[in-house]
């Protein structure tokens, strides 16, 4: 199959979350299976520091915004070492400035803009370039109108006939909202600015589109595929609309790329490690306490959290229980940038004590100390569509404590009696979204700590597991299959 991938973020040329790292690992994983993939995004000034190699085709597009043609660029290259094509569209004036979507402040005003011409300038550049793909897979509302732009104003194209879409939700938190007075700028009739299409509460909606206008949809893990159907807490809105396609969305947990997440040939960490020779991570803790000026003490649990400082993963709860974590024999180190008030809480917090440890900014290598330096990993999210530091934590052998839902419900077993009698436990896993579960679980954690026998068993189940792509790249494979079937069936005249 020919497989073009869509996204707004793509590991190693510009990340802020989880879904640059899928992007990244999941079109090689999936070419690596025999099918031809490339990914298109957009030519960030942060595309164009870290991956110098890129080449200016000279091939252009075209893309109309409202009344006014505006050009881009596409710029060529490869995911490097996988042989993966990677296409830029480059348009400076939407994307040559400092941040992918906006800055502290909030959202560029133009993202409306930004991401019609993206998704517009996908389409555009395969026609120029005469690719004719067997199947777009789209990635989150930034995506998300390529799928209506295929079934509207390329609707009646030969060109695109045959190929079908499927549109991975990473984080239905996130859905591209903008005032109904940007409507002119899509380039489609008002008549798809309705409840059923792209209109949500009078705004416009472009992840709701891409609910709406592709032939197959999937989310990130079982759990959360079957959460966002169940109630506005998770769907944000668009539960109703989920429901509706409940025949055709699927859950496929995300992999990790263990070429980068392997605490056996990590350059990032002081020590490499590997299950059978468990050394190197009482180095890492040493580093990383030294990192964070944390007295170098080795029998003290030290637990880790990176992730964005945001009400979605749960730092509300934790800030309410430091208090009383406080007061425990632990260690705590905790790396993220995001909402002004918890980073404000937080830089209080370091140093008290001699157990807390904050460095506020997006820091990978510090990540990777992170995870192999500590011995537990906290997630108490509110909701996780997959999550990947969980996964990186069971690799490097250091135990997650997350809250039960999402893709964390889907990858970590609980350390129950029973789980462990049968080899099954692989972490600490709380139910309830507050602060008093969250202290709960991290006192279940210290005292796995102290049984060194269990913690150690509890470790190498984690490290023995497999969450690398193969596996996924299969379900995604079979996934491009069903959505060219349906796409099939919906031009056959005799098929409903
Ligand atoms: P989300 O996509 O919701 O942000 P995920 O757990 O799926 O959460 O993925 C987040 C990814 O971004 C992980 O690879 C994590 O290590 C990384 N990450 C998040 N914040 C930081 C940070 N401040 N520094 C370094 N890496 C970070």
């Amino acid at each position: 199959m020919r497989i073009v991938m869509a996204a707004s973020e793509v590991v190693p040329f510009a990340k802020t979350g989880g879904l640059a790292d899928v992007v990244g690992a999941l079109a090689p994983a999936v070419a690596a299976l025999g099918h031809e993939v490339s990914i298109f995004m957009p030519y960030y000034r942060e595309v164009k520091a870290a991956y110098r190699q890129a080449v200016k085709s000279d091939l252009s597009v075209a893309v109309l915004l409202g009344e006014e043609t505006v050009r881009g660029e596409i710029w060529r290259g490869e995911i490097p070492g996988t042989g993966v094509k990677a296409f830029f569209l480059g348009c400076d004036r939407f994307f040559d400035r400092e941040g992918l979507y906006g800055t502290a402040k909030g959202d560029f005003e133009d993202n409306a803009s930004r991401f019609i011409f993206f998704s517009r300038g996908i389409l555009e550049a395969l026609r120029a370039m005469g690719i004719r793909p067997d199947v777009i897979h789209c990635n989150d509302w930034q995506t998300g109108l390529v799928p209506v732009y295929l079934r509207t104003i390329h609707g009646g194209d030969a060109f695109f006939r045959s190929s079908a879409t499927l549109f991975t939700i990473h984080n239905m938190g996130y859905q591209g909202l903008f005032w109904h007075w940007d409507w002119p700028l899509l380039g489609i009739p008002w008549s798809h600015f309705n409840w059923k299409e792209l209109e949500f509460h009078g705004k416009i909606n472009f992840l709701k589109g891409g609910l709406v206008f592709s032939d197959l949809l999937n989310t990130v893990s079982p759990t959360y595929a079957r959460e966002i159907q169940a109630s506005d807490e998770f769907g944000k809105g668009l539960q109703g609309v989920c429901r509706e396609r409940a025949h055709d969305l699927f859950g496929v947990i995300n992999g990790i790329d263990v070429r980068t997440w392997d605490p056996a040939t990590d350059r990032h960490i002081p020590a490499n490690y590997s299950a059978g020779r468990m050394a190197g991570k009482a180095a890492c803790k040493a580093a990383l306490q030294e990192r964070f000026s944390l007295p170098a003490k080795k029998t003290v649990p030290l637990i880790g959290m990176i992730g964005r400082l945001d009400a979605q993963k749960g730092v509300d709860i934790l800030l309410e229980a430091m208090p009383r974590l406080l007061g425990m024999d632990l260690q705590l180190v905790v790396l993220g940038t995001g909402k002004e008030e918890y980073e404000k809480k937080l830089k209080e917090l370091s140093g008290a004590g001699g157990k807390v440890g904050v460095h506020l900014g997006f820091d990978d290598p510090l990540a990777h100390l992170i995870e192999a330096g500590s011995d537990f990993f906290l997630m108490p999210s509110r909701y996780e569509p997959c999550g990947l530091n969980q996964l990186y934590s069971l690799r490097y052998g250091t135990i997650p404590i997350v809250r039960k839902t999402g893709g964390l419900a889907d990858t970590v077993t609980d350390a129950t009696e029973e789980n462990v009698a049968r080899g099954l436990a692989t972490g600490i896993v709380f139910e309830s979204c507050s602060a008093e579960a969250l202290t709960r679980a991290v006192e279940r954690a210290i005292d796995l700590y102290g049984k060194k026998t269990v913690f150690g068993k509890v470790r190498r189940t984690g490290m023995a597991q497999d969450w690398s792509w193969d596996r996924s790249a299969k379900e995604y494979v079979r996934l491009y299959e069903i959505a060219r079937e349906r796409r099939r069936r919906s031009f056959s005249p005799t098929v409903g």
